[in-house]
């Protein structure tokens, strides 16, 4: 199975790609749904990050609150850092789990810091979503209203536009409209149906 990872700076679009893939048939395996999980109370990361922000971020059912952490990060920028040492080892042991059972042409997986935590082993090609940043921003703030702080630490802690571009051996311009997107996911959708596993 030919296994692609789809990463992308902060807004880019990697879940709007990943939604096209998926309907177009596409399996979707997502880091961010995976470290979302991590926030139940049954999570195997549930404690440590409980240590580490205190109960103050819990929701009245004991779940994490996502705002809450967010809100926690963006004044303590220091503790991103540790948040992602306990989530990430989950997330990557999670990814290879669902990979070891899924059949299939090829499949994506969505990871927001594919080649920063070095992912490339475990996928054949890396596909990046790009957009310039002043997009980037404007369609966070659009999303939701991010503190500029976060925005901005998040960014920091990314590879750059150019050092992203480098290192992939697929891109999807995402400067533009949400069928201009389309098209090209078509066009990746047809190459990998018909790749050979690992060719460049
Ligand atoms: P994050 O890194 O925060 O997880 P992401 O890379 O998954 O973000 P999306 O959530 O797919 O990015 O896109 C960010 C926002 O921009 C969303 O609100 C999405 O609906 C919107 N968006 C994505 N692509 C386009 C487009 N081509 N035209 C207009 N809006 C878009």
């Amino acid at each position: 199975m030919l296994v692609i990872g789809l990463t992308g700076g902060i807004g880019c679009g990697k879940t709007t790609v990943s939604q096209q893939f998926a309907a177009l048939g596409a399996p979707i395996i997502d880091a961010d749904t995976i470290a979302r999980a991590a926030l139940h109370t049954q999570s195997a990361a549930y404690p440590a990050i409980v240590a580490l922000f205190g109960s103050e971020i819990l929701d009245p059912n004991q779940d994490i609150n996502r705002a809450q952490l967010r809100q926690q990060v963006s004044t303590h920028p220091d503790k991103l850092d540790l948040l992602e040492h306990i989530i990430h080892p989950l997330v990557r042991g999670q990814i290879e789990k669902e990979l070891a059972h899924l059949k299939g042409p090829y499949v994506i997986v969505s990871v927001p810091l594919l080649l920063e935590k070095n992912y490339r082993d475990i996928v054949h090609r890396v596909l990046v979503v790009d957009c310039p940043e002043t997009v980037q921003l404007a369609r966070v703030q659009q999303r939701n209203l991010m503190p500029p702080a976060l925005f901005a630490n998040i960014m920091k802690r990314q590879l750059s536009r150019a050092q992203r571009l480098q290192q992939a051996d697929d891109i999807i311009d995402n400067s533009g409209d949400l069928l201009h997107l389309h098209h090209q996911v078509l066009t990746l959708h047809q190459r990998y149906l018909t790749s050979t596993v690992g060719a460049r």
